[in-house]
């Protein structure tokens, strides 16, 4: 099926997002780009994405936030940071994926439906509520929310696991929840003290 093209014009471009994306740890040398496409060669995952690495960087920089936050190709990658590597500008790409996925989080302009951002962020709310992940919460939640299908044909299995004590369906929670709290809040409004910078 061929790829469906689409013209871009300069007044759908978002300019502030990438003054931000450039404001971040990690974002700094987005505009030092110089388009070679290295990242995209090795990248072991740019044959799956919907825009490769040097796409997706040339897109964030010149502000087409909304093609960017919703990209597949932020979610698929996989942090082996080959791209970083390779990169001649040494332009943080890894980082920069990062920065994307909690903004995606953030502003819930994520894939609908796609398991690994829904699985990102139930991750982390597990963490804040329990100090710990609980296997059979997160599967449960990530089936619920992604594909309906596949839970009811996986409900066999998951409670053989949990009926042979493999799972456990009641969630653990560390000692001093409220003091990792704390840690994760005052990350949190770091981060977002960095934004508004
Ligand atoms: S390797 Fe670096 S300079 Fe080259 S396209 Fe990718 S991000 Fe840009
Ligand atoms: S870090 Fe991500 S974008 Fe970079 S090469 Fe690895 S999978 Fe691709």
């Amino acid at each position: 099926m061929p790829l469906e093209r689409k013209v871009k014009y300069e007044n759908e471009c978002d300019k502030e997002f990438a003054d931000w994306v450039t404001s971040q740890t990690g974002g700094e040398n987005l505009r030092h780009c110089i388009q070679c496409g290295i990242c995209s060669a090795a990248c072991p995952l740019s044959l799956y994405m919907d825009y490769t690495p040097r796409r997706l960087i040339n897109l964030a920089r010149a502000g087409f936030k909304k093609e960017v936050l919703s990209s597949l190709t932020i979610w698929l990658c996989a942090s082996c940071y080959a791209c970083r590597v390779e990169c001649p500008k040494e332009i943080q790409i890894t980082d920069i994926m990062y920065l994307l996925k909690r903004k995606a989080i953030e502003e819930g302009v994520y894939p609908r439906r796609f398991p690994i951002p829904v699985l990102a962020r139930e991750f982390g709310r597990m963490v804040f509520m329990f100090g710990r992940v609980n296997e059979t919460l997160l599967v449960t939640d990530l089936f619920l929310r992604t594909n309906w299908f596949k839970f009811l044909s996986m409900t066999g299995l998951g409670l053989n696991l949990i009926r042979t004590g493999r799972m456990s369906y009641l969630p653990e929670h560390i000692k001093n929840r409220g003091q990792l709290r704390k840690i994760m809040n005052a990350i949190d409004t770091e981060a977002k003290k960095g934004e508004t910078k």
